[in-house]
């Protein structure tokens, strides 16, 4: 990172530190990972803490991962001071009704109230407190404390629409499989 581009704080405008608070707009899906999936380490989205969605009684249990398609940082403040002036705007700005949405498959929109299937891509808005931090080969890599979803928007509300330059996930085996032609 440049010394002179240095990133500010979006409410004080003060020089944003290593450790500080991020708003992304992410478009999530949520996805049922297997105990197959950690075999090789955690899968890069990580599973969500809410384990207490599992299968049924086929097949090994399901963790319920929430797999981000697709992330923009949209907003960043120095610290929690900054982040609880601007989170009232924030939930005024996206026209927010119901904001910090429970865990969960089906979840009402934080705007209209429509039900949400976070099988289905969608847009979700996350603050998270995270710290710049170098790792043992001195690569520049981020800690997050703590994550936090602000909302999650029906796609009546805000398109859940991934560009192809964006996409942050390889193809998936689903891929495979579909589209042999008839
Ligand atoms: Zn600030
Ligand atoms: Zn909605």
């Amino acid at each position: 990172m440049s010394e002179d581009n240095q990133p500010t704080c979006d409410h004080c405008q003060q020089p944003l530190g290593n450790r500080y608070i991020a708003l992304e707009r992410r478009i999530d899906q949520v996805r049922m990972l297997s105990e197959d999936d950690f075999e090789h380490g955690e899968p890069e989205w990580g599973p969500d803490a809410d384990d207490d969605w599992r299968d049924e009684d086929d097949g090994p249990d399901l963790i319920e991962g929430i797999e981000p398609l697709d992330a923009e940082e949209v907003a960043s403040y120095c610290g929690q001071a900054c982040w609880s002036v601007a989170e009232a705007d924030w939930i005024e700005r996206l026209g927010l009704q119901t904001p910090y949405p429970e865990e969960g498959v089906m979840v009402p929109c934080s705007r209209c109230g429509a039900m949400i299937d976070r099988t289905q891509p969608h847009v979700s808005y996350n603050m998270s407190d995270g710290e710049f931090t170098t790792d043992a080969d001195g690569n520049e890599c981020m800690m997050i404390h703590e994550g936090t979803c602000l909302a999650v928007l029906c796609n009546g509300c805000e398109a859940a629409e991934v560009s192809e330059e964006s996409r942050l996930v390889p193809e998936t085996a689903d891929a495979v499989g579909r589209d042999l032609g008839c």
